[in-house]
């Protein structure tokens, strides 16, 4: 950097982040809004420590040195949910309660009551985060509710910092609604943007006099795949915020991955600045900027330090980057590549993690330090910040030199991997005359997704057993009684694949984790899933290796008490990446490949102890595809391959089953193929068997269990019905390739709707197989 744009930028570089973790250090917040719910918290109670929660963070991140802090991130729930109450877009079946309570029409819409249904939550993007899903239709009327942004705003205000509020943008905010119920399906929400934006003005308008100098709008939907009139009411959009006369300075954020198309359209529009993310695949928006010339006259936020792993910053990649933008920029500020959100709080608290692997670890305050030192270097030149450049320096070398992320002998059974490897020994159609021999089922043989009821009799023996109050025996006991009863329901009620129930899985990721080489465990490392639900998702750190066997003995232990198979049971490689927080030092793909190099020792040792139906569940194989087409042939490439190695080892005649938990599946449907796996399970129960006319209209040529039992609710299906659906599925499958089960795990459910519920499922399954 020349001394000379050294000395300009110091005048200006600001660090900021555009939100921060809403739990707490202890999830205060979760336990608050918990309470509230069951009338052990008050209302006022509720605020206090929600304020309490704000000051604190902001706080922290104004003492850590960031110039601007954001406001409005904060939520209760979610803030999609909170948009929607800002511009008044409250469904008709939750006015009335909304109208009655604020807050609890706010929880309504949340949760749902006993009468009326919630919003339907979806993933935010490619995250792991959940939102609340608008509902929006041609009636719809827009109204300003600015209160919560404006009294947030106030708060950091009244302590003294610079603050910027942040907002769901309106043309993401559209764009990730839904036909309300009622709204034609194919009713477009975009389409309210003209109503929608006088809204936002006016909010805009009540942020600039309580305050605000600058005001943020995250419009992350414009860094997916957008049609030429999408991006034409983006434009439109930000002509007319930008062209109001009474309005703060805007600045359009974005994230999650580039700009692309989008890029231009933003740049001439006049809008004051610019937060852009550099992380990832988004770091392509470097070149898209400067060859779109640059953002002249414009602020712009680049966000360098990744806002969504856990992973310390390269910082001088970083300032090289941030270097190039200064030329492209009327000013460079520095940011996380989106909200801290999406990261646990702070890296400092896992006391169990070894000192040297704690240093590569960056969580939300260790990200907030790092954008800090960032502005500081950016503005007084690297002297400034020699020390923590070379500290950097030293933690990355002891991350790339460790033996923990370079196993010399995972590295080089990766490497040998051959395609045969990936392939089974025989392509499908001659396995399945093998199989049908060896197992000899019924037509539409009934099976279940794996889990069985998860009681708390079962976790408190987990809690027990972490505590020391009981040793392994007596753990292990349990653990078998519970596998002893679920073999003798199952062979009971006549199912004909049986499983072992999993009592032994904290969760189907962090069960394996737990037991493979190169995973770590935080033991504070939340973060927020949806609502009050936290999850602490384990870190893919190293090369993985599995050091014996996880689950053999447990699946053998059941098929010890049957003469019927028992299923073995494994999560995949792709969904091992998806919920953990995976390393960012080499491409996914090789990372993919050494989980399933693991996993087919697993699934082998499985069928050596004689296993012959082994299902590897990939649940996540649709949600990590990438954000952009452009992307998803290289995902899915690496992920289908990554599958068939986990599997690829078995002999012909034993039959490797999937899971999916997803009734959408189109854009994946020939990667359902290409995973080579005998029988797939899907949800189906909701969509009326629609998946298993979809699989056939694709041509799907193997075995199928579109689920007819949806086990996301109590509701026990009857007989009756269950046969109905079998008899639509026949319509779609022919009997010898439709199976019956549920259409996912068991574990949220109780005994007794699942007992009466499979028992139905078998009858339904004998009176169909009567009738054919
Ligand atoms: N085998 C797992 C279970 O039954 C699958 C869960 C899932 O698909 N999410 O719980
Ligand atoms: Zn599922």
């Amino acid at each position: 950097m020349t001394a000379k744009s050294a000395a300009a930028a110091a005048r200006a570089t600001v660090a900021t982040v555009y939100g921060y973790p809403r739990q707490g250090p202890d999830r205060e917040l979760k336990k608050a809004v918990e309470g509230f719910w069951k009338g052990r918290v008050t209302a006022d109670e509720l605020a206090r420590t929600a304020a309490g929660l704000r000051e604190a963070n902001w706080r922290q991140l104004a003492e850590a040195g960031v110039h601007e802090v954001p406001t409005g991130d904060f939520s209760y729930y979610d803030h999609m949910l909170d948009t929607g109450v800002m511009v008044g877009a409250v469904p008709d079946r939750h006015r009335e309660a909304v109208a009655a309570d604020a807050l609890g029409g706010y929880f309504a819409m949340a949760r749902g009551t006993q009468d009326v249904a919630p919003l339907e939550m979806t993933k935010w993007f490619d995250t792991n985060y959940h939102y609340l899903v608008p509902e929006l239709g041609p009636d719809t009327v827009f109204a300003a509710n600015p209160a919560k942004q404006v009294s947030e705003l106030r708060e950091a205000l009244t302590l003294g910092l610079t603050a910027r509020p942040v907002l769901v943008g309106p043309v993401t905010f559209l764009l990730l609604a839904k036909p309300a119920p009622g709204a034609a399906a194919d009713f477009e929400p975009l389409s309210l943007l003209e109503r929608l934006l006088p809204v936002y003005a006016e909010v805009l308008a009540d942020l600039r006099a309580t305050g605000a100098e600058w005001v943020q709008l995250d419009e992350p939907a414009l860094v997916q795949d957008r049609t030429p009139e999408e991006l034409e009411a983006a434009a439109r959009a930000y002509r007319a915020l930008g062209g109001l006369a009474d309005r703060p300075k805007l600045l359009v954020a974005s994230y999650f991955d580039r700009l692309g198309d989008a890029l231009p359209v933003l740049a001439k529009s006049p809008v004051d600045g610019l937060a852009v993310d550099f992380t990832g695949p988004a770091a392509a928006n470097l070149d898209a900027i400067a060859a779109n010339g640059g953002l002249p006259g414009k602020r712009l936020v680049a966000g360098v330090v990744d806002g969504r792993n856990v992973w310390i910053n390269d910082l001088e990649r970083s300032l090289s980057t941030l270097g190039t933008l200064l030329g492209l920029a009327d000013r460079v500020d520095v940011a996380a590549s989106c909200s801290l959100l999406h990261v646990p709080l702070d890296a400092r608290a896992e006391r169990d993690i070894d000192g040297e692997v704690l240093r590569w670890l960056a969580f939300a305050r260790q990200k907030t330090a790092e954008v800090v030192t960032l502005a500081r270097g950016l503005a007084r030149g690297t002297d400034a910040i020699a020390g923590e450049l070379s500290a950097n320096r030293a933690d990355l070398a002891s991350r790339s030199a460790s033996s923990l992320t370079h196993d010399p002998a995972v590295r080089a059974r990766a490497a040998a991997v051959t395609e045969a490897d990936t392939r089974r020994s025989q392509p499908y159609d001659r396995r399945v005359a093998a199989q049908r021999a060896h197992l000899g089922l019924p037509l539409l043989p009934v099976t279940t997704i794996g889990s069985f009821p998860q009681t708390t009799a079962l976790r408190t023996a987990r809690a027990d057993l972490r505590a020391g109050r009981i040793g392994t025996e007596a753990y292990e006991d349990r653990i078998k009684t519970e596998i002893r009863d679920v073999l003798a329901f199952q062979e009971k009620a006549g199912i004909d694949v049986l499983v072992h129930g999993e009592p032994e899985r904290n969760d189907m990721v962090q069960y394996f984790a737990e037991q493979l080489s190169g995973y770590l465990a935080t033991r504070h490392g939340w973060v927020q899933s949806y609502g009050t639900r936290y999850v602490r998702p384990p870190v893919l750190a190293g090369d993985i290796s599995r050091q014996e066997p996880m689950s053999v003995r447990w699946t053998a232990y059941a098929q010890s008490l049957t003469t019927r198979p028992v299923k073995g049971m494994l999560t995949g490689p792709v969904t091992m990446l998806a919920w953990s927080f995976v390393r960012d030092d080499q491409p996914l793909g090789d990372t993919a490949r050494q989980v399933a190099l693991a996993l087919r020792d697993e699934v082998n040792d499985l069928e050596a102890a004689g296993t012959s139906v082994i299902q590897v569940d990939e649940p996540a194989l649709r949600e990590t595809l990438p954000l952009r087409a452009a992307d998803r042939d290289a995902y899915l490439a690496w992920a289908t391959e990554a599958f068939r190695l986990s599997t690829g080892g078995v002999r012909p005649d034993t039959q490797i089953h999937t899971h999916m938990c997803y009734a959408e599946f189109g854009d994946i449907v020939q990667a359902i193929d290409d995973i080579d796996a005998d029988v797939i399970s899907l949800e189906a129960a909701r969509s009326h068997m629609q998946v298993a006319h979809e699989l056939a209209d694709h041509g799907y040529p193997r075995e199928a269990g579109p689920g007819v039992y949806d086990i996301h609710s109590p509701r026990v299906p009857g007989v009756e019905e269950a046969t109905a659906l079998l008899r639509k599925g026949l319509e779609a499958i022919p009997p010898e390739r439709l199976w019956v089960n549920p259409d996912c795990g068991l574990k949220t459910r109780g005994w007794p709707e699942t007992r009466a519920s499979l028992e139905n499922l078998v009858a339904a399954a004998r009176a169909v197989r009567r009738e054919l």
